[in-house]
This record gives C-alpha cells, structure tokens and sequence, in this order.
C-alpha cells in the first residue's frame, strides 16, 4: 500500500491486545486511504469492545472516521466502570470461562454458561439476541459483527478475571441469590421442603438455606462455605457500593 500514512498509538492497557510491533508508543501506519478507524484498529488486534475513545490530532471521531495523511490516532480503552444501555447488565461466557461463570453466580450477577463449546456463531447469535454483554478471552471472537455488547476478559486467573468483570462493568452484587449451577433464581427453603433430596449425613448436619427455582438443586452451609464466602467478602468489600 502506498496510501497516506498516519501515527497511531494505544493506550497502555490495550497494549497487550495490539499487534507485538504497535505495543511500544505511537508508530506510522500507512493505511489504503479508505480504510475507517474501527477497521485499522481491529486489523492492528485490538477489538472495539475495548476501545473507548479514538481521538484524531486529539478530536474524538467516530469508528466510520477514515483518517487522512500525517492524522495522529490515539486509541483509548473503555471507561471503567463501562455502561451498556439498553438493556438490564447481564452476561454471557465462552466455554473457557466456567470458574468465572460460577463465581459471578455466587455474587447473584447473571451469568449464562454452556460447559459445552456451542461454538463462536452460536455464542454471538445468543449475546444478540438474549442482550447480553459477551464475555471472553478471544479477539476473534469478540470482532463479530452480531454481539449484543462485549468484553475481553485480560487474566487467565480466576480472582484477576472476576476484579476484571466487576470493576470493568460494576453490576449490581446480590450474592447467595443464583444458582452456581445453572444461573437460575435461588428461594429460600426450609429443610422440610427439601429433606428427599439430601444425603443424610446432610440432613444432619447442616441447615439448608435455599433452592434453585430452575434446577432444583438445594444449598447448604457445607464443606467449601467458608470458602465461598471468602470470594463474596472480598468482592462485595471492594464492589458492593460500584454499582453502575
Ligand atoms: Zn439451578
């Protein structure tokens, strides 16, 4: 290509995402001269779920802007905490994502999972149509056209990832409220009401608390509470009052 070349630069949280050769500052690109910001910057590596503002000789423009010769771009990332409007937040999550799922769960945020891969077509038709914000940790996933809305989850860690997802999009935290299972509403339940499917060791021990309206699964204060109640401490210490 020899058509005009212009500067670009990302700011240092998309850094990663961009192409090895872009993460160092602003470097010259030359572009096709019909090329639109939301197409450079997508071809650079970084989709557009995690672009905030894209300032232009320090104007913001549009993603159909197309830039001019010796134009300076700089590619900023999403606020935080972001909003998406037009529908109550809720998510959905690739396969990769199921201890995350499970976790946003335990805080009552809605979070749609399959354990099975139904494949990038499928996930992003659903995002569509069921508005829910995508989360995942594939670019090529998130460059789909259909999504509803998106994010890119930045750490393969689990306590990273969930940080990530509530201080990126500050839902509202309800925990002890959703099933960990299959993301349906949690009642309350007494230990009467649900004595035929419990263990009796179970029935013993410990004081059932509620029951899945969905699947039915019941829940208990058992061996790994203090453990979940760990993560619900700590997430609703440093989120509970984020709530977007
Ligand atoms: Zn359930």
């Amino acid at each position: 290509m020899n058509g005009p070349e212009i500067s670009i630069s990302f700011a240092p949280e998309l850094q990663v995402l961009a192409a090895p050769a872009r993460r160092g500052g602003a470097t010259a690109f030359v572009t096709d001269g019909s090329s639109t910001l939301g197409h450079i910057v997508e071809s650079l590596g970084v989709p557009l779920t995690e672009v905030g503002a894209l300032l232009v000789d320090g104007r913001a423009q549009p993603v159909s802007y197309v830039p001019r010769e010796r134009e300076s771009v700089e590619v900023r990332p999403v606020e935080r905490p972001q909003r998406v409007p037009g529908a109550p937040l809720r998510f959905l999550l690739d396969v990769h994502l199921g201890t995350l799922a499970r976790r946003l769960r335990l805080l009552g945020v809605d979070a749609a999972y399959e354990s099975e891969d139904i494949g990038d077509p499928e996930l992003a038709s659903r995002s569509a149509a069921q508005r829910r914000v995508l989360l995942s940790r594939d670019r090529g996933l998130l460059r789909r056209r259909e999504l509803w809305a998106g994010g890119f989850v930045y750490s393969d860690r689990p306590e990273e990832q969930l940080r990530d997802v509530l201080g990126r999009f500050a839902p509202r935290l309800a925990p002890w409220t959703r099933c960990t299972a299959c993301n349906g509403e949690l009642k309350d339940a007494d230990k009467e009401s649900v004595r035929e499917r419990l263990e009796h060791g179970t029935r013993r021990t410990y004081d059932v608390f509620a029951q899945c309206t969905a699947c039915g699964r019941v829940y208990w204060r058992g061996a790994h509470h203090a453990q979940l109640q760990t993560i619900v401490d700590d997430a609703v210490r440093e989120f509970g009052d984020a709530v977007a």
